[in-house]
């Protein structure tokens, strides 16, 4: 078979980069440089580096830039914007080009809550959203997926667990499904001594062992609250009950998730761990292009495991579990309370075991409801990440 031969389509996809200068975004302009002409940047997003939002800018020559954060769009040095890209800033504006005809396909890369607006205009407008702002889901899933259901919009995920699913469930029906199974890495802290965690340092939990990330995702996947989170998104995502979701630690992140149906077969997407993969999915879906990502060796002998995660060492999944169960204002809860004590940690107001535990509080102490509003969504966040710093403080 000639893995170089695809199908060409007649006109390129043309796409909008939102979070552009961060991991996932990076990754996504690659899988566009090396697509040949067939996905095309329309539009690159970025919240305050500039330099690095104008280098791209000059390498990609999108239509559009658009600088998040007023404060760095004004220390901007705009002579290095080319001739063919326009400059918009700030979120409204963000909101408002994200719905232009001329955008094929949207791929939402901007990390946390931060990255809702944008993701919901997109689909306001019926975009087709390649999803990696997985905080999107957790925040406000029933929400999002009824507006997709209304305007027409589509979300195909990114996050490799939740596109390893997408993929999987294409060999069955809903109703043949018994049971998905999220594979997680174990992060670097997978055989440290558990009464050693509570002295981990940022520079630790940086170092994640198989995936480079961006910053907030690498701590989230340290103490798998990162699984937790992919939890509550596949709830969403795929519309099944949190008792039929289940979480492996799989160190070699080769297996990135599986779908168990009733006959007892379990389809699993495997790949080299590169998110390079599921971008381009999320971008050629439904057809498959010739892949940018590493590809196996199969010369190479290959050892797999598989093992239930400790829920001593990772409490934060059970967290994930429970606000998947309970649904309404939890996802949105636990997403804020852990934004903030992931921050509060990185700059030293938190030890690395009081993320998990200040979160837990929150969500235990929310005044929850089943059934909230956009506005319900915005008002608890803000109200998680207060208790957080007042936690912090006492
Ligand atoms: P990152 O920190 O590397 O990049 C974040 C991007 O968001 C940057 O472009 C930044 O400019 C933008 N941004 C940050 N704060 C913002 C704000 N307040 N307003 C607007 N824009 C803002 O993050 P990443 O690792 O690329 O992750 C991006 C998203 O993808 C996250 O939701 C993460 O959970 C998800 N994801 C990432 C990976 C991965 O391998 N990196 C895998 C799965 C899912
Ligand atoms: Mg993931």
């Amino acid at each position: 078979m000639d893995v170089g031969s695809r199908i060409r389509s007649a006109v390129p996809l043309r796409v909008a980069v939102l979070g552009s200068t961060g991991s996932i975004g990076a990754s996504t302009l690659e899988v566009i440089a090396a697509s040949d002409g067939e996905f095309v940047p329309f539009l690159l997003a970025a919240h305050r580096r500039t330099d690095l939002l104008l280098a791209q800018a000059r390498a990609y020559l999108p239509q559009w830039i658009v600088v998040l954060d007023p404060a760095a769009a004004l220390a901007m040095d705009r002579t290095g914007v080319p001739a063919e890209t326009q400059v918009a800033v700030g979120p409204e504006a963000l909101d408002e080009l994200v719905q232009a005809p001329e955008i094929d396909r949207v791929v939402a890369a901007i990390v946390g809550a931060a990255g809702l607006r944008s993701t919901w205009a997109a689909l306001e407008a019926g975009k087709t959203v390649a999803l990696a702002n997985k905080e999107t889901l957790v925040m406000a899933g029933p929400l999002v997926m009824e507006l997709a259901e209304r305007s027409g919009g589509t979300i195909i995920p990114v996050d490799s667990e939740h596109s390893a699913i997408h993929q999987a469930l294409r060999a069955g029906s809903a109703d043949e499904v018994v049971r998905i199974v999220l594979t997680a890495s174990g992060g670097p802290f997978r055989l440290r001594a558990v009464e050693t965690l509570v002295s981990v340092t940022p520079a630790e939990a940086l170092k994640h062992p198989t995936w480079s990330m961006g910053p907030k995702i690498t701590i989230d996947s340290a103490t798998m609250m990162n699984k937790a989170l992919e939890i509550i998104e596949a709830r969403w995502l795929f519309g099944v009950p949190a008792e039929k979701l289940g979480v492996l630690v799989h160190p070699q992140s080769i297996v990135h998730s599986m779908v168990e149906f009733i006959d007892g077969s379990v389809v699993a997407q495997m790949s080299p761990p590169d998110m390079k993969l599921p971008i381009q999915y999320a971008l050629s879906y439904p057809q498959r292009l010739a892949g940018v990502a590493r590809r196996f060796d199969f010369s190479q002998s290959m050892h797999l495991e598989f093992a239930a995660p400790d829920p001593q060492r990772f409490p934060a999944v059970g967290l994930g579990y429970a606000a998947a169960a309970r649904g309404g204002t939890c996802g949105a809860v636990l997403n804020a309370a852990n934004e903030e004590a992931v921050r509060g940690f990185l700059e030293g107001e938190l030890r690395f075991t009081d993320i998990a535990e200040v979160c837990a509080r929150v969500l235990d102490e929310h005044p929850f409801q089943p059934d909230p509003s956009l506005d319900d969504v915005r008002r608890l966040d803000a109200w998680a990440r207060q208790e957080v710093v007042k936690w912090a403080c006492v």
